[in-house]
C-alpha cells in the first residue's frame, strides 16, 4: 500500500468535543492542525450524549464563532428541580449567581464545530483505521493511519490525545502514570422519548429505590435516565418497565404524572470516576475523557473537555507565538484544580442522589443532605457556582 507523508504542527486524535474545540481554537490562532477520527462523520454527528452545558462553555463557544445556532435553539435554565419525598423544589442558581446553564445536545455542538472546520478548509479525516502513534517521548512524534485504501504518515510537533476513554493515547503514557479510578456499582439507562417535559428545567428525583433524572432536548423530546444495576442489559428493560419505573420513582403530590411516549433511543452508561496524572508525556497531551471521567450525574464531562482545550490552546499559542514552553510544561498542573472541583461536585451529587445499599441509615443521611440543599441559601449558592461552571483556568489564546 502507498504511504503518503505529510507534516502538521499538531495532530488531534478524536473528533469529539475536546478535539474539535481545540481544532477551532488552533485554527483561529493560525496553528496548523489535522484532526484524525476513527468513526464516520455521520456517526460522530449523531452520537447522543451530553446535554447540559455551563455558561463558561457557552461563552467560549460564542468567542469561537460557533454558537449562533446554540443561541437560537438552546434552552436557558436557571438551575434544576429536586424531587424529594414526593415534593418538587426548584434550586434557582441564577438568582444567586447571575449565571445560567444551557440545554443543547453534544451532537449539535459537534456538528457546529465540524461545519466551522469545514468552512475553514482545515484538514479533518473521518473513518481512519489502524491508527498508530510513535515517538511521543521525542520532539518528532508520528501518527499513521489508513483511510480510503491509503496509508498516511503524519509528522508533527505535538499530539493532542482527544480520543476518549477507549482511545489509544491514554495507553501511550509511561508505566508510572497514576490512573485514579472509582467504579460505581450501578449504571444509567438513558432514553430519548417523544413526550413533553414534566418540569420547565431538568429534575433529579431522589427515591429510596434509586435515582431517576428528567431532562429535555426541546419542548417535545425528553431525555430521561434511571439508575439501574451495573450488570443489567437493554433486553432487561422493555418500554413498559422503563415507564413504570420512571413513574414510580418520580411520583409527586404537586405535579401531574409523567407522560409516556415513543422511546426512540436507549443506551446504558456505566458510572465511573477517573483522573490521570500527569496529563502529558513528552509531546503528547491528554484532554477530556482521555484524561478523566466523571459520572454523568453532575453534567460536567463535556464542559471539562472544553476547559482542557482552552488550557492546551493557550499553551500552544504561547509556544507558536513566542517559542515559550512554560505553559506547555505546566499544562496538567493548570488544568487539574478545575478537574478536581468537577470530580468533587460529581461525587457529591452521585453519592447523595443514588441508592448504594438498602440500609435505612444511608437513605436518611442522603435525605438530610438534600434537605440542606433545599433549605439553605448558602448550600444552594455553593452548589450553583459549580453546576453553572467555575471559571476556566486560562483564556483559549494568549491575552
Ligand atoms: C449518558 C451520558 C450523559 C452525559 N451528559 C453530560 C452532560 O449533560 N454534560 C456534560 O458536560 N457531559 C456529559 N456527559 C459526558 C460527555 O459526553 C463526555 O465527557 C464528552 O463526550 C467527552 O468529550 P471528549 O471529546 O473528551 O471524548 P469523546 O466524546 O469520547 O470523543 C472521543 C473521540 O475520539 C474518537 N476515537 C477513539 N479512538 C480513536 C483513535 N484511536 N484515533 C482517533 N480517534 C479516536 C472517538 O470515536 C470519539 O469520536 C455525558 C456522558 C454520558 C455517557
Amino acid at each position: 500500500m502507498d504511504t503518503v507523508t505529510t507534516r502538521h504542527q499538531v495532530v488531534i486524535l478524536g473528533a469529539g468535543p475536546a478535539g474539535l474545540t481545540l481544532a477551532r481554537m488552533l485554527s483561529l490562532q493560525n496553528v496548523d492542525a489535522i484532526v484524525v477520527e476513527t468513526r464516520t462523520e455521520d456517526y460522530v454527528r449523531e452520537r447522543v450524549r451530553a446535554g447540559v452545558i455551563e455558561q463558561s462553555t457557552v461563552d467560549v463557544l460564542t468567542e469561537l464563532g460557533v454558537a449562533d445556532r446554540l443561541h437560537r435553539e438552546a434552552l436557558r435554565h436557571d438551575g434544576f428541580y429536586l424531587r424529594l419525598d414526593e415534593q418538587t423544589h426548584h434550586l434557582d442558581f441564577h438568582a444567586l449567581t447571575g449565571r445560567n446553564a444551557f440545554v443543547y445536545g453534544q451532537a449539535e455542538i459537534v456538528a457546529d464545530l465540524i461545519d466551522a472546520r469545514r468552512g475553514d478548509g482545515a484538514p479533518m479525516v473521518f473513518g481512519a483505521s489502524d491508527v498508530a502513534v510513535t515517538g511521543v517521548d521525542s520532539a518528532t512524534p508520528v501518527v499513521e493511519y489508513t483511510q480510503a485504501g491509503r496509508r498516511h504518515r503524519v509528522q508533527a510537533d505535538f499530539i493532542a490525545g482527544c480520543d476518549g476513554s477507549h482511545g489509544i493515547t491514554p495507553t501511550l503514557m509511561p508505566a508510572d502514570t497514576q490512573v485514579m479510578t472509582r467504579t460505581h456499582p450501578f449504571a444509567w439507562l438513558g432514553i430519548l422519548a417523544r413526550t413533553a417535559p414534566t418540569t420547565a428545567e431538568g429534575m433529579y428525583c431522589a427515591h429510596p429505590d434509586g435515582l431517576s433524572v428528567h431532562s429535555m432536548r426541546g419542548t417535545q423530546i425528553t431525555r430521561q435516565y434511571l439508575q439501574v444495576p451495573a450488570d443489567t442489559t437493554l433486553d432487561d428493560w422493555p418500554d413498559e418497565r422503563i415507564w413504570s419505573e420512571l413513574r414510580r420513582r418520580s411520583r409527586s403530590s404537586d405535579h401531574p404524572e409523567l407522560e409516556t411516549g415513543e422511546i426512540f433511543d436507549r443506551s446504558l452508561a456505566p458510572l465511573r470516576s477517573v483522573v490521570t496524572t500527569p496529563m502529558q508525556f513528552g509531546s503528547l497531551f491528554l484532554l477530556g475523557d482521555a484524561a478523566h471521567i466523571v459520572p454523568p450525574t453532575g453534567a460536567k464531562g463535556l464542559n471539562l473537555a472544553i476547559s482542557d482545550a482552552c488550557v492546551l490552546s493557550h499553551a500552544l499559542g504561547h509556544y507558536y507565538g513566542h517559542r515559550d514552553r512554560t505553559h506547555l510544561e505546566s499544562y496538567g498542573e493548570t488544568a487539574l484544580p478545575r478537574i478536581w472541583q468537577a470530580q468533587l461536585f460529581s461525587w457529591t451529587l452521585t453519592t447523595t442522589l443514588h441508592r448504594f445499599d438498602d440500609n435505612p441509615y444511608s437513605w436518611e443521611l442522603r435525605r438530610a443532605r438534600m434537605r440542606r440543599w433545599i433549605d439553605s441559601e448558602a448550600e444552594q449558592r455553593a452548589l450553583g457556582e459549580v453546576y453553572l461552571g467555575l471559571p476556566f483556568p486560562t483564556p483559549w489564546r494568549p491575552e
